[in-house]
């Protein structure tokens, strides 16, 4: 009360101005880091960095919206010009669509193809959209036409999984577990030493089990896949 300055208030004075750098040096990650930004940002940029980060929300939005305006487009000259257009073209666009949502308009796309059930690459796609869109019927039917075109285990196996992932999402959990053992036998009978796919198989089994409360299966199931992955793996805990 005594000092007569007038710029020096009791705020400034209290103020610890080498730990207030300290902290504002500090290098944090991008909040957007699960996007994938990789910025170490110091604490005092950070809100700057927020608003300009292509990872954030709003700008991952706004590139996906772009990038679905330009496959809109793509897919108009494709089915309302003369131009001729290659069914690897069409293809790739129908791909491009599905991971964008835009499953009616994949469809359409798809539908321009000349060649529709030529490959195994085609008919498992076309599986992915009819599921992603939730008709399941229909993603059944390709799965199975998709399995009758192949003979590779690995194939196989990889469409027996979608399957039981799509069962267990309507809850089929009866024929999920049919799907799954199928894929297991497969695997067996093939001498394929995928320890990983096995532990996945099994993982998807012990999901089975317990939504279908028969938990001492599951719990041998999970156990089974535990003993097969290793500590580095993902399907770990
Ligand atoms: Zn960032």
């Amino acid at each position: 009360p005594q000092c007569k300055s007038t710029s020096l208030t009791e705020n400034i004075l209290l103020k610890n101005v080498v730990l207030q750098r300290i902290v504002d040096n500090i290098e944090l990650d991008c909040p957007y880091v699960l996007a994938g930004c990789s910025a170490k940002v110091p604490r005092c940029d950070l809100e700057n960095h927020k608003q300009l980060c292509p990872y954030s929300t709003a700008k991952l939005a706004d590139k996906q919206q772009q990038k679905l305006q330009k496959s809109i487009a793509l897919l108009t000259q494709y089915t309302e010009t003369a131009i001729p257009v290659s069914d690897s073209d069409l293809y790739d666009l129908t791909k491009a669509l599905h991971e964008q949502f835009a499953y009616a308009k994949a469809r359409k796309c798809f539908g321009k193809m000349k060649t529709k059930n030529s490959s195994l690459e085609i008919v498992i796609l076309q599986g992915h959209i009819e599921r992603d869109d939730g008709k399941y019927t229909d993603a059944l039917r390709l799965y199975d036409q998709a399995y009758d075109m192949t003979t590779s285990p690995s194939q196989r196996i990889e469409l027996l999984l979608a399957k039981g992932r799509m069962f267990i999402k309507i809850a089929k959990y009866i024929e999920a577990k049919d799907a799954f053992n199928h894929a297991l036998d497969i695997l067996h009978s093939n001498n394929q030493s995928q320890t990983q796919k096995k532990a996945e198989i099994l993982n998807s089994i012990g999901l089975v089990a317990k939504k279908r409360s028969d938990y001492d299966h599951a719990l041998r199931a999970y156990n089974e896949a535990l003993s097969l992955v290793s500590t580095d793996s993902n399907l770990r805990p």
